[in-house]
């Protein structure tokens, strides 16, 4: 069996990156742009996109990238272009790729900025690192950075005569800061334009905030948007108001759904693209990004935690419904079967289903873990309509079971 080394682990984590957590656009290449007069745009520091404005007084950074080596050969940029102390740094939000790379910026005299949830969110996700394992493959051990100042709704930084105004807003996450340079024209947007309303393994995601950040920045009317991700010339007022259609959209149909009684499969299935986006190719583009995880998002907002079917409220124990299963089907070595014949043909999700049962009952069961692995590599291979996020915990679940099949082995041959 070939085993991925942690360099090749991190080369194909990287690539998956390559395609933007937001939109799914290609990465941008890394460069410097001067978006108006000494203000910058950062692009394509992994998949991550930062800024940074130099004033007579020094320079403010926007975001820091998503590791101090990151943070580090950001910073070593930002050298070539000015020699000004930089004074501030703001976060966009709380995300590793955002935050990451702050310590690389940790000196005398510099502060660092951020909307009052960002600490509470650090804080909380401390806890939740091994759920975000679920996508990113391991946690940050990069060293938090606390900001050390914080507002509410909005707030204005004069520097060097420069006038930069943060604005809060929620859209992905509950502590997003808008920069707007209102003499230039310009907005620094951090990640509000993710397709996936959040990311599918945190608590977050916030549908009315996005619409009403989608406003906010309509009626600022900026020249020039940069996006936490992807390309720069992609995102613009059109591209959010969009999305922000689309969003709006798919709100008013999962709460009609639930509130017929749908089931989160129902209403999948019911929610296809409206004659008025198939005309508009952005709005069909955004809807075809935005459709799945939405209404994912929406469906378990609007139903709670138990979701909408009473069968569901409070299960059986999963080993006594995979011992029955197994019995019916006559064993786990009949379910293992099947399996591999649903996988050969191609069908890996019923195949992961029926793994999944002969896992509860045999946890060491080695050769089920080697199915689940290569099912999990063949979706994210050739799963249909992946995004980032899918292709990414696939991956992951991959390497974790290919750990486990070997961990099984030991404990068999011992
Ligand atoms: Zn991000």
């Amino acid at each position: 069996m070939i085993r991925a080394t942690p360099g090749l682990f991190a080369a194909v984590l990287l690539s998956l990156f390559a395609a933007g957590p937001a939109t799914g656009q290609p990465m941008p290449k890394r460069q410097i742009v001067a978006v108006a007069d000494g203000v910058y745009a950062a692009t394509g520091y992994a998949s991550n996109n930062m800024g940074f404005i130099v004033t007579d007084e020094g320079v403010v950074v926007i975001d820091t990238g998503m590791k101090p080596e990151i943070g580090r050969e950001f910073l070593a940029d930002i050298r070539k272009e000015t020699g000004k102390p930089v004074r501030y740094v703001i976060f966009t939000h709380y995300h590793y790729d955002h935050v990451d790379g702050a310590v690389a910026f940790q000196a005398p005299g510099v502060q660092f900025i951020a909307h009052e949830n960002l600490p509470r969110n650090l804080k909380t996700l401390k806890g939740l690192e091994r759920v975000n394992q679920t996508v990113l493959g391991s946690a940050s051990e990069a060293p938090t950075v606390y900001p050390d100042i914080t507002y509410r709704d909005s707030t204005t930084l004069t520097v060097g005569g420069r006038e930069i105004r943060l604005y809060h807003a929620m859209g992905e996450t509950d502590d997003a800061t808008l920069v707007w340079l209102p003499k230039e024209r310009v907005i620094f947007i951090g990640d509000l334009n993710n397709a996936n309303l959040g990311s599918p393994v945190m608590p977050e995601g916030y549908p009315e905030g996005f619409i009403a950040a989608v406003d906010l920045i309509e009626g600022l009317a900026p020249k020039t948007l940069v996006p936490g991700h992807g390309r720069i010339e992609e995102t613009t007022v059109a591209s959010l108001k969009a999305m922000s259609t689309v969003t709006a959209w798919l709100m008013a149909q999962v709460r009609q759904s639930v509130g017929e009684g749908l089931d989160l499969e129902a209403t999948m299935a019911a929610i296809t693209m409206p004659a008025e986006f198939r005309k508009d190719p952005a709005l069909a583009a955004m809807f075809e990004a935005c459709r799945e995880p939405y209404v994912n998002r929406l469906f378990k907002n609007y139903t709670g935690y138990y979701g909408s079917n009473p069968v569901h409220f409070r299960p059986a124990p999963a080993k006594e419904r995979g011992a029955l299963l197994a019995e019916l089907a006559g064993g786990n070595a009949a379910l293992l079967a099947r399996a591999r014949q649903l996988a050969a043909e191609g069908r890996y999700q019923l195949a992961l289903e029926l793994l999944d049962i002969v896992t509860t009952n045999e946890p060491g069961n080695r050769e089920a873990h080697a199915a689940k692995e290569q099912a999990f590599s063949a979706l994210a291979r050739t799963g249909k309509d992946l995004n980032w996020y899918h292709r990414a915990a696939y991956f992951n679940a991959a390497r974790k079971e290919r750990q486990l099949a070997g961990d099984a082995g030991k404990t068999a041959s011992r």
